[in-house]
Protein backbone atom coordinates (compact mmCIF):
# COMPACT_ATOMS: atom_id res chain seq x y z
CA UNK A 1 0.00 0.00 0.00
CA UNK A 2 0.84 3.66 -0.49
CA UNK A 3 2.67 5.24 1.83
CA UNK A 4 0.07 7.86 4.24
CA UNK A 5 1.16 10.96 5.17
CA UNK A 6 2.06 10.07 8.89
CA UNK A 7 4.83 8.12 7.69
CA UNK A 8 5.93 10.64 5.04
CA UNK A 9 6.18 13.09 7.71
CA UNK A 10 8.97 11.51 9.24
CA UNK A 11 10.71 10.52 6.05
CA UNK A 12 14.39 12.23 5.32
CA UNK A 13 13.74 15.02 2.91
CA UNK A 14 16.00 13.22 0.14
CA UNK A 15 14.18 14.54 -2.81
CA UNK A 16 12.81 11.39 -3.78
CA UNK A 17 9.73 11.30 -5.75
CA UNK A 18 6.07 10.37 -4.26
CA UNK A 19 2.30 10.98 -4.31
CA UNK A 20 0.25 11.52 -1.82
CA UNK A 21 -3.96 11.28 -1.99
CA UNK A 22 -5.97 13.54 0.86
CA UNK A 23 -7.80 17.07 0.96
CA UNK A 24 -6.83 19.92 1.05
CA UNK A 25 -7.59 21.82 4.66
CA UNK A 26 -6.20 24.91 3.82
CA UNK A 27 -4.64 26.63 0.82
CA UNK A 28 -2.57 30.26 1.22
CA UNK A 29 -1.31 32.36 -1.57
CA UNK A 30 2.12 34.04 -1.56
CA UNK A 31 3.48 35.77 -4.82
CA UNK A 32 4.78 33.47 -6.80
CA UNK A 33 3.87 30.49 -4.45
CA UNK A 34 0.80 28.49 -3.28
CA UNK A 35 0.95 26.15 0.02
CA UNK A 36 -1.75 23.81 0.40
CA UNK A 37 -1.71 21.64 3.23
CA UNK A 38 -2.88 18.52 2.41
CA UNK A 39 -4.58 15.86 4.82
CA UNK A 40 -5.09 12.36 4.56
CA UNK A 41 -7.13 11.03 7.61
CA UNK A 42 -3.53 9.26 9.15
CA UNK A 43 -2.89 12.04 11.40
CA UNK A 44 -3.53 14.99 12.79
CA UNK A 45 -0.76 17.23 10.81
CA UNK A 46 -1.02 17.54 7.43
CA UNK A 47 1.74 17.57 4.47
CA UNK A 48 2.49 21.01 2.97
CA UNK A 49 2.41 20.69 -0.47
CA UNK A 50 4.31 23.66 -2.49
CA UNK A 51 3.14 24.92 -5.83
CA UNK A 52 5.35 26.65 -7.94
CA UNK A 53 2.58 29.14 -9.84
CA UNK A 54 4.05 29.80 -12.61
CA UNK A 55 3.83 26.28 -13.11
CA UNK A 56 0.54 25.07 -12.52
CA UNK A 57 -1.90 28.26 -13.16
CA UNK A 58 -1.63 28.44 -16.80
CA UNK A 59 -4.72 26.25 -17.29
CA UNK A 60 -6.60 27.33 -13.54
CA UNK A 61 -5.76 24.15 -12.15
CA UNK A 62 -4.48 25.94 -9.09
CA UNK A 63 -7.51 27.84 -8.62
CA UNK A 64 -9.97 25.40 -8.94
CA UNK A 65 -8.35 23.38 -6.08
CA UNK A 66 -10.01 24.95 -2.93
CA UNK A 67 -10.54 23.75 0.78
CA UNK A 68 -12.46 20.69 0.84
CA UNK A 69 -11.16 19.63 -2.59
CA UNK A 70 -9.64 16.00 -2.65
CA UNK A 71 -6.34 16.05 -4.36
CA UNK A 72 -3.33 13.87 -5.67
CA UNK A 73 -0.71 15.13 -5.85
CA UNK A 74 3.37 14.11 -7.24
CA UNK A 75 6.79 15.60 -5.98
CA UNK A 76 9.81 15.91 -4.49
CA UNK A 77 9.99 15.36 -0.51
CA UNK A 78 12.28 18.67 0.55
CA UNK A 79 13.39 20.02 3.46
CA UNK A 80 10.47 22.32 4.43
CA UNK A 81 12.11 26.23 4.33
CA UNK A 82 9.36 26.97 7.13
CA UNK A 83 8.98 26.68 10.78
CA UNK A 84 6.00 24.12 11.38
CA UNK A 85 7.21 21.46 9.80
CA UNK A 86 10.77 19.07 8.76
CA UNK A 87 9.49 18.24 5.44
CA UNK A 88 7.06 19.79 2.17
CA UNK A 89 6.17 18.06 -1.19
CA UNK A 90 7.64 20.07 -4.26
CA UNK A 91 4.89 19.84 -6.52
CA UNK A 92 5.18 18.83 -9.94
CA UNK A 93 2.14 17.35 -11.01
CA UNK A 94 -1.13 17.87 -9.77
CA UNK A 95 -4.90 16.37 -9.92
CA UNK A 96 -7.79 17.44 -8.54
CA UNK A 97 -10.05 14.23 -8.13
CA UNK A 98 -12.98 15.91 -6.72
CA UNK A 99 -13.69 19.59 -6.26
CA UNK A 100 -15.19 21.36 -3.26
CA UNK A 101 -17.49 24.84 -3.92
CA UNK A 102 -17.22 27.56 -1.57
CA UNK A 103 -20.18 26.41 0.42
CA UNK A 104 -18.17 24.05 2.13
CA UNK A 105 -19.07 23.89 5.80
CA UNK A 106 -15.20 23.44 7.04
CA UNK A 107 -13.79 26.18 6.38
CA UNK A 108 -11.04 27.68 8.19
CA UNK A 109 -12.87 29.34 10.90
CA UNK A 110 -12.70 26.82 14.06
CA UNK A 111 -16.62 25.04 14.79
CA UNK A 112 -18.24 24.74 17.42
CA UNK A 113 -18.54 20.81 18.79
CA UNK A 114 -22.46 21.34 18.36
CA UNK A 115 -22.51 22.42 14.87
CA UNK A 116 -19.99 19.54 13.84
CA UNK A 117 -22.35 16.89 15.08
CA UNK A 118 -25.33 18.21 12.51
CA UNK A 119 -22.34 17.68 9.92
CA UNK A 120 -21.23 14.34 11.27
CA UNK A 121 -21.00 13.21 7.87
CA UNK A 122 -18.39 15.62 7.26
CA UNK A 123 -16.64 15.86 11.34
CA UNK A 124 -14.23 13.27 10.65
CA UNK A 125 -13.07 15.35 8.51
CA UNK A 126 -11.57 17.59 11.72
CA UNK A 127 -9.00 17.58 12.92
CA UNK A 128 -10.41 16.39 16.42
CA UNK A 129 -12.69 14.00 15.19
CA UNK A 130 -10.15 12.45 12.93
CA UNK A 131 -8.03 12.08 16.14
CA UNK A 132 -10.93 10.56 18.03
CA UNK A 133 -11.93 7.84 15.88
CA UNK A 134 -8.31 6.91 15.41
CA UNK A 135 -8.07 6.43 19.03
CA UNK A 136 -11.32 4.52 18.98
CA UNK A 137 -9.66 2.02 16.73
CA UNK A 138 -6.52 2.07 18.63
CA UNK A 139 -8.55 1.35 21.85
CA UNK A 140 -10.87 -1.33 20.24
CA UNK A 141 -7.29 -3.31 19.08
CA UNK A 142 -5.91 -3.19 22.39
CA UNK A 143 -9.37 -4.56 23.67
CA UNK A 144 -8.83 -7.19 21.74
CA UNK A 145 -5.17 -7.79 22.04
CA UNK A 146 -5.90 -7.86 25.75
CA UNK A 147 -7.88 -10.86 25.73
CA UNK A 148 -6.47 -12.58 23.11
CA UNK A 149 -2.75 -12.09 24.42
CA UNK A 150 -4.79 -13.87 27.83
CA UNK A 151 -6.40 -16.91 26.15
CA UNK A 152 -10.12 -15.18 26.27
CA UNK A 153 -12.42 -16.59 23.30
CA UNK A 154 -14.32 -13.62 21.45
CA UNK A 155 -17.84 -14.79 21.52
CA UNK A 156 -20.83 -13.10 19.03
CA UNK A 157 -23.51 -13.10 21.42
CA UNK A 158 -26.87 -12.11 19.45
CA UNK A 159 -28.48 -8.58 19.14
CA UNK A 160 -31.79 -9.56 19.10
CA UNK A 161 -33.03 -11.26 21.85
CA UNK A 162 -36.25 -12.33 23.86
CA UNK A 163 -34.39 -12.38 27.42
CA UNK A 164 -33.95 -8.92 29.52
CA UNK A 165 -31.10 -9.22 30.99
CA UNK A 166 -31.15 -6.01 32.89
CA UNK A 167 -34.29 -6.39 33.83
CA UNK A 168 -34.84 -2.57 33.42
CA UNK A 169 -37.46 -2.83 30.55
CA UNK A 170 -34.95 -0.18 28.77
CA UNK A 171 -35.21 -2.01 25.74
CA UNK A 172 -36.09 -1.20 22.09
CA UNK A 173 -38.98 -3.79 20.96
CA UNK A 174 -38.01 -5.97 17.66
CA UNK A 175 -41.08 -6.86 15.60
CA UNK A 176 -42.54 -7.06 12.21
CA UNK A 177 -45.74 -6.70 13.59
CA UNK A 178 -48.21 -4.25 11.87
CA UNK A 179 -48.21 -1.62 14.15
CA UNK A 180 -51.95 0.31 12.69
CA UNK A 181 -53.49 -3.47 12.58
CA UNK A 182 -52.16 -5.19 15.75
CA UNK A 183 -53.44 -8.45 16.38
CA UNK A 184 -54.90 -9.59 19.33
CA UNK A 185 -55.53 -12.59 21.39
CA UNK A 186 -58.84 -12.90 22.84
CA UNK A 187 -57.56 -11.18 26.01
CA UNK A 188 -56.97 -8.34 24.14
CA UNK A 189 -53.34 -8.61 24.52
CA UNK A 190 -51.24 -8.34 21.60
CA UNK A 191 -50.31 -11.57 20.12
CA UNK A 192 -46.96 -12.13 19.86
CA UNK A 193 -47.20 -16.00 18.60
CA UNK A 194 -47.84 -13.56 15.32
CA UNK A 195 -44.62 -11.89 15.71
CA UNK A 196 -41.47 -12.61 13.52
CA UNK A 197 -39.99 -14.44 16.46
CA UNK A 198 -43.41 -15.80 17.85
CA UNK A 199 -42.61 -13.96 20.94
CA UNK A 200 -42.37 -10.55 22.37
CA UNK A 201 -38.09 -9.71 21.21
CA UNK A 202 -36.03 -6.40 21.64
CA UNK A 203 -32.42 -5.20 20.61
CA UNK A 204 -30.15 -6.70 23.44
CA UNK A 205 -29.23 -3.99 26.90
CA UNK A 206 -26.20 -6.67 27.35
CA UNK A 207 -24.83 -9.93 26.04
CA UNK A 208 -23.92 -11.32 29.48
CA UNK A 209 -26.24 -13.95 30.25
CA UNK A 210 -25.33 -15.50 26.47
CA UNK A 211 -21.90 -14.77 27.41
CA UNK A 212 -21.96 -16.51 30.57
CA UNK A 213 -23.45 -19.99 29.04
CA UNK A 214 -20.32 -19.58 26.70
CA UNK A 215 -17.69 -18.77 29.63
CA UNK A 216 -19.04 -21.98 31.47
CA UNK A 217 -17.41 -24.11 28.32
CA UNK A 218 -14.53 -22.00 26.93
CA UNK A 219 -13.74 -20.67 30.60
CA UNK A 220 -12.32 -16.89 29.68
CA UNK A 221 -14.54 -15.65 26.91
CA UNK A 222 -15.34 -11.68 25.71
CA UNK A 223 -17.93 -10.10 23.63
CA UNK A 224 -17.40 -6.86 22.26
CA UNK A 225 -20.59 -5.12 20.42
CA UNK A 226 -23.32 -3.00 20.00
CA UNK A 227 -26.06 -2.87 23.22
CA UNK A 228 -29.09 -0.91 23.04
CA UNK A 229 -30.84 0.81 25.57
CA UNK A 230 -33.80 3.25 25.43
CA UNK A 231 -33.03 5.26 28.12
CA UNK A 232 -34.07 8.55 27.81
CA UNK A 233 -31.53 10.40 30.07
CA UNK A 234 -30.03 13.42 28.43
CA UNK A 235 -26.63 13.12 29.97
CA UNK A 236 -22.83 13.41 28.21
CA UNK A 237 -22.66 9.62 29.06
CA UNK A 238 -25.36 7.81 27.73
CA UNK A 239 -26.31 7.10 24.28
CA UNK A 240 -29.34 4.97 23.18
CA UNK A 241 -26.61 2.78 20.62
CA UNK A 242 -23.39 2.01 22.65
CA UNK A 243 -20.50 -0.55 22.43
CA UNK A 244 -20.00 -3.08 25.00
CA UNK A 245 -16.95 -5.16 25.98
CA UNK A 246 -18.10 -7.85 28.11
CA UNK A 247 -15.77 -10.83 29.68
CA UNK A 248 -16.73 -13.35 31.59
CA UNK A 249 -14.66 -15.55 33.71
CA UNK A 250 -15.50 -19.38 35.08
CA UNK A 251 -13.67 -20.28 37.91
CA UNK A 252 -13.73 -16.59 39.05
CA UNK A 253 -14.63 -14.54 42.40
CA UNK A 254 -14.97 -10.94 42.74
CA UNK A 255 -11.64 -10.77 43.98
CA UNK A 256 -10.66 -12.12 40.66
CA UNK A 257 -12.96 -10.25 38.41
CA UNK A 258 -11.78 -6.59 39.97
CA UNK A 259 -7.84 -7.62 39.44
CA UNK A 260 -8.51 -8.35 35.90
CA UNK A 261 -11.04 -5.42 35.58
CA UNK A 262 -8.16 -3.05 37.09
CA UNK A 263 -5.04 -4.47 34.53
CA UNK A 264 -7.61 -4.68 31.70
CA UNK A 265 -7.75 -0.27 31.94
CA UNK A 266 -4.42 0.04 32.31
CA UNK A 267 -3.51 -2.06 29.69
CA UNK A 268 -6.15 -0.25 27.27
CA UNK A 269 -5.35 3.10 28.59
CA UNK A 270 -1.28 2.56 27.93
CA UNK A 271 -1.77 0.62 24.75
CA UNK A 272 -3.27 4.18 23.43
CA UNK A 273 -0.50 6.29 25.17
CA UNK A 274 2.24 4.41 23.13
CA UNK A 275 0.40 4.22 20.18
CA UNK A 276 -1.53 7.18 19.57
CA UNK A 277 1.19 9.73 20.69
CA UNK A 278 0.78 12.96 18.52
CA UNK A 279 -3.22 12.27 18.72
CA UNK A 280 -3.21 11.90 22.67
CA UNK A 281 -0.53 15.07 22.74
CA UNK A 282 -3.36 17.07 20.66
CA UNK A 283 -6.29 15.75 23.31
CA UNK A 284 -3.74 17.29 26.12
CA UNK A 285 -3.20 20.78 24.19
CA UNK A 286 -6.85 21.54 22.75
CA UNK A 287 -9.35 19.04 24.72
CA UNK A 288 -7.86 18.17 28.42
CA UNK A 289 -4.97 19.59 29.84
CA UNK A 290 -2.85 17.31 31.54
CA UNK A 291 -4.64 14.21 30.09
CA UNK A 292 -1.84 12.37 29.75
CA UNK A 293 -0.32 12.45 33.03
CA UNK A 294 -3.22 11.58 34.88
CA UNK A 295 -3.21 8.41 32.79
CA UNK A 296 0.22 7.99 33.16
CA UNK A 297 -0.83 8.52 37.53
CA UNK A 298 -3.37 5.83 36.36
CA UNK A 299 -1.84 3.13 34.78
CA UNK A 300 0.90 3.08 37.44
CA UNK A 301 -1.25 3.45 40.90
CA UNK A 302 -3.12 0.62 42.60
CA UNK A 303 -6.82 1.25 42.59
CA UNK A 304 -8.49 2.00 45.20
CA UNK A 305 -11.35 -0.32 46.57
CA UNK A 306 -14.18 0.39 49.03
CA UNK A 307 -17.21 -1.09 49.77
CA UNK A 308 -20.89 0.13 49.29
CA UNK A 309 -21.19 0.43 52.91
CA UNK A 310 -18.40 2.55 53.34
CA UNK A 311 -18.61 4.50 50.37
CA UNK A 312 -22.00 5.69 52.02
CA UNK A 313 -20.09 6.48 55.15
CA UNK A 314 -18.02 9.31 53.45
CA UNK A 315 -20.63 10.36 51.40
CA UNK A 316 -23.05 11.45 54.24
CA UNK A 317 -20.62 13.38 55.54
CA UNK A 318 -20.74 15.85 53.02
CA UNK A 319 -24.56 14.97 52.15
CA UNK A 320 -25.69 18.66 52.08
CA UNK A 321 -23.49 19.28 49.15
CA UNK A 322 -25.64 17.02 47.03
CA UNK A 323 -28.79 17.41 45.08
CA UNK A 324 -29.26 13.84 46.24
CA UNK A 325 -28.64 13.38 49.43
CA UNK A 326 -27.61 9.25 50.07
CA UNK A 327 -28.47 6.90 52.87
CA UNK A 328 -27.36 3.36 53.07
CA UNK A 329 -29.65 2.15 50.52
CA UNK A 330 -30.15 4.57 47.74
CA UNK A 331 -28.47 4.13 44.18
CA UNK A 332 -24.81 6.27 44.24
CA UNK A 333 -25.79 8.51 41.02
CA UNK A 334 -23.50 10.54 39.07
CA UNK A 335 -22.45 13.10 41.67
CA UNK A 336 -21.36 10.35 44.47
CA UNK A 337 -19.39 8.94 41.69
CA UNK A 338 -17.65 11.70 41.06
CA UNK A 339 -16.87 12.82 45.03
CA UNK A 340 -15.76 9.32 45.63
CA UNK A 341 -12.95 8.93 43.24
CA UNK A 342 -12.17 12.80 42.39
CA UNK A 343 -12.41 13.70 46.25
CA UNK A 344 -12.10 11.00 48.43
CA UNK A 345 -10.27 8.66 46.37
CA UNK A 346 -8.56 10.82 43.83
CA UNK A 347 -8.07 7.97 41.97
CA UNK A 348 -9.51 5.12 40.23
CA UNK A 349 -11.55 3.39 42.67
CA UNK A 350 -14.03 -0.07 42.69
CA UNK A 351 -16.60 -0.24 44.81
CA UNK A 352 -18.19 -3.36 46.26
CA UNK A 353 -21.08 -5.38 47.41
CA UNK A 354 -24.14 -3.08 46.82
CA UNK A 355 -27.56 -3.58 48.54
CA UNK A 356 -29.11 -6.53 46.68
CA UNK A 357 -32.31 -3.92 45.71
CA UNK A 358 -30.43 -1.67 43.58
CA UNK A 359 -28.60 -4.35 41.15
CA UNK A 360 -29.66 -6.49 38.93
CA UNK A 361 -30.84 -10.59 39.27
CA UNK A 362 -28.16 -12.24 38.54
CA UNK A 363 -25.56 -11.18 41.16
CA UNK A 364 -24.35 -13.25 42.97
CA UNK A 365 -25.55 -12.74 46.98
CA UNK A 366 -23.57 -12.43 50.01
CA UNK A 367 -24.12 -14.15 53.65
CA UNK A 368 -25.03 -11.22 55.46
CA UNK A 369 -28.69 -11.41 53.24
CA UNK A 370 -28.51 -8.02 51.73
CA UNK A 371 -25.36 -7.13 49.91
CA UNK A 372 -24.23 -8.71 46.24
CA UNK A 373 -21.37 -9.31 45.16
CA UNK A 374 -21.35 -6.80 42.59
CA UNK A 375 -18.88 -3.85 41.60
CA UNK A 376 -18.37 -0.68 39.91
CA UNK A 377 -15.22 0.45 38.61
CA UNK A 378 -15.44 4.48 39.22
CA UNK A 379 -13.32 7.22 36.93
CA UNK A 380 -12.56 11.10 37.92
CA UNK A 381 -14.50 13.15 35.43
CA UNK A 382 -17.02 10.32 34.39
CA UNK A 383 -18.09 8.42 37.23
CA UNK A 384 -18.80 4.62 36.14
CA UNK A 385 -16.89 3.35 33.53
CA UNK A 386 -17.55 -0.76 34.52
CA UNK A 387 -19.90 -2.11 36.09
CA UNK A 388 -19.61 -5.69 36.97
CA UNK A 389 -20.23 -9.14 39.72
CA UNK A 390 -20.11 -12.19 40.37
CA UNK A 391 -22.96 -14.26 39.31
CA UNK A 392 -25.00 -16.12 41.49
CA UNK A 393 -23.95 -19.84 40.68
CA UNK A 394 -26.76 -21.41 43.04
CA UNK A 395 -29.27 -22.39 41.22
CA UNK A 396 -32.23 -22.48 44.12
CA UNK A 397 -31.03 -18.91 44.88
CA UNK A 398 -30.98 -17.71 41.66
CA UNK A 399 -34.58 -19.22 41.18
CA UNK A 400 -35.65 -17.78 44.32
CA UNK A 401 -34.71 -14.31 43.22
CA UNK A 402 -35.82 -14.25 40.20
CA UNK A 403 -39.14 -14.90 41.34
CA UNK A 404 -38.77 -12.72 44.65
CA UNK A 405 -38.50 -10.05 42.02
CA UNK A 406 -41.63 -10.96 40.71
CA UNK A 407 -39.64 -11.71 36.74
CA UNK A 408 -41.08 -14.85 35.35
CA UNK A 409 -38.94 -18.05 35.41
CA UNK A 410 -39.86 -19.13 31.86
CA UNK A 411 -37.93 -16.37 30.53
CA UNK A 412 -34.78 -17.61 32.00
CA UNK A 413 -35.33 -21.08 31.35
CA UNK A 414 -32.20 -21.42 29.56
CA UNK A 415 -30.24 -19.40 31.57
CA UNK A 416 -31.57 -21.18 34.91
CA UNK A 417 -30.05 -24.75 33.28
CA UNK A 418 -26.64 -23.71 33.21
CA UNK A 419 -26.81 -23.65 37.35
CA UNK A 420 -28.11 -27.16 37.07
CA UNK A 421 -24.81 -28.60 35.01
CA UNK A 422 -21.88 -28.16 36.09
CA UNK A 423 -22.10 -24.60 37.58
CA UNK A 424 -19.12 -22.64 38.94
CA UNK A 425 -18.62 -19.41 40.49
CA UNK A 426 -18.29 -17.28 37.31
CA UNK A 427 -17.86 -13.61 36.94
CA UNK A 428 -17.80 -10.62 34.62
CA UNK A 429 -18.06 -7.11 33.65
CA UNK A 430 -18.82 -4.29 31.04
CA UNK A 431 -16.94 -1.58 30.41
CA UNK A 432 -19.17 1.06 28.07
CA UNK A 433 -16.01 1.06 25.13
CA UNK A 434 -17.38 5.26 24.35
CA UNK A 435 -16.99 5.39 28.05
CA UNK A 436 -13.01 4.28 27.92
CA UNK A 437 -12.95 6.13 24.48
CA UNK A 438 -14.31 9.70 26.56
CA UNK A 439 -11.95 9.02 29.20
CA UNK A 440 -8.60 8.53 27.08
CA UNK A 441 -9.34 11.36 25.17
CA UNK A 442 -11.01 13.98 27.31
CA UNK A 443 -13.82 14.82 25.27
CA UNK A 444 -16.52 16.07 27.58
CA UNK A 445 -19.36 14.77 25.54
CA UNK A 446 -20.12 10.76 24.97
CA UNK A 447 -22.13 11.70 21.40
CA UNK A 448 -18.51 12.81 19.78
CA UNK A 449 -16.81 9.92 19.94
CA UNK A 450 -19.09 7.52 18.44
CA UNK A 451 -19.48 8.21 14.82
CA UNK A 452 -23.16 8.73 14.20
CA UNK A 453 -24.64 9.17 18.03
CA UNK A 454 -28.23 7.51 18.78
CA UNK A 455 -29.75 9.08 21.94
CA UNK A 456 -33.93 10.44 22.39
CA UNK A 457 -34.91 12.03 19.40
CA UNK A 458 -31.95 11.79 17.40
CA UNK A 459 -31.08 9.04 14.78
CA UNK A 460 -30.04 11.26 11.89
CA UNK A 461 -27.39 10.06 8.90
P1 LIG B 1 -25.09 4.06 34.44
O1 LIG B 1 -25.38 3.90 35.89
O2 LIG B 1 -23.91 4.92 34.16
O3 LIG B 1 -26.29 4.40 33.62
P2 LIG B 1 -25.42 1.25 34.27
O4 LIG B 1 -25.18 0.90 35.67
O5 LIG B 1 -26.79 1.32 33.73
O6 LIG B 1 -24.66 2.63 33.92
P3 LIG B 1 -24.33 -1.25 33.34
O7 LIG B 1 -25.62 -1.90 33.10
O8 LIG B 1 -23.53 -1.64 34.51
O9 LIG B 1 -24.54 0.34 33.31
O10 LIG B 1 -23.45 -1.36 31.98
C1 LIG B 1 -22.05 -1.55 31.98
C2 LIG B 1 -21.33 -0.35 31.43
O11 LIG B 1 -21.88 0.08 30.19
C3 LIG B 1 -21.41 0.88 32.31
O12 LIG B 1 -20.44 0.83 33.30
C4 LIG B 1 -21.14 1.99 31.32
O13 LIG B 1 -19.75 2.14 31.10
C5 LIG B 1 -21.75 1.48 30.05
N1 LIG B 1 -23.08 2.06 29.79
C6 LIG B 1 -24.24 1.75 30.38
N2 LIG B 1 -25.27 2.42 29.86
C7 LIG B 1 -24.75 3.18 28.87
C8 LIG B 1 -25.30 4.07 27.92
N3 LIG B 1 -26.61 4.32 27.87
N4 LIG B 1 -24.47 4.66 27.03
C9 LIG B 1 -23.16 4.40 27.06
N5 LIG B 1 -22.56 3.57 27.91
C10 LIG B 1 -23.34 2.95 28.82
MN1 LIG C 1 -23.65 -0.38 36.41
Amino acid sequence: MKERIRQILCSKPDGKLIEVEGWVRTKRDSKNVCFLEVNDGSCVKGLQVVADKACFNNDGLLSSVTTGAAVRCRGLLVESQGQAQAVELNLKELELVGPCPSDYPLQKKRHTIEFLREIAYLRPRTNLIGAVMRVRSTLAYAVHSFFQENGFVYVNTPLITTSDCEGAGETFQVTTLDLDNVPRTKEGKVDYSADFFGKKASLTVSGQLEGESYALALKNIYTFGPTFRAENSNTTRHLAEFWMVEPEMAFCDLELDEEIAESFLKYIFSYVLEHCREDMEFFDSFVLKGNIDTLRHVIETPFARMTYTDAIRELEKVNSQFEYPVHWGSDIQTEHEKYLTEVVCRRPVIVTDYPKEIKAFYMKQNEDGKTVRGMDVLVPRLGEIIGGSEREADYDKLLARINELGLNPDDYWWYLETRRFGSVPHAGFGLGFERAVQYVTGVANIRDVIPYPRYSRSAEF
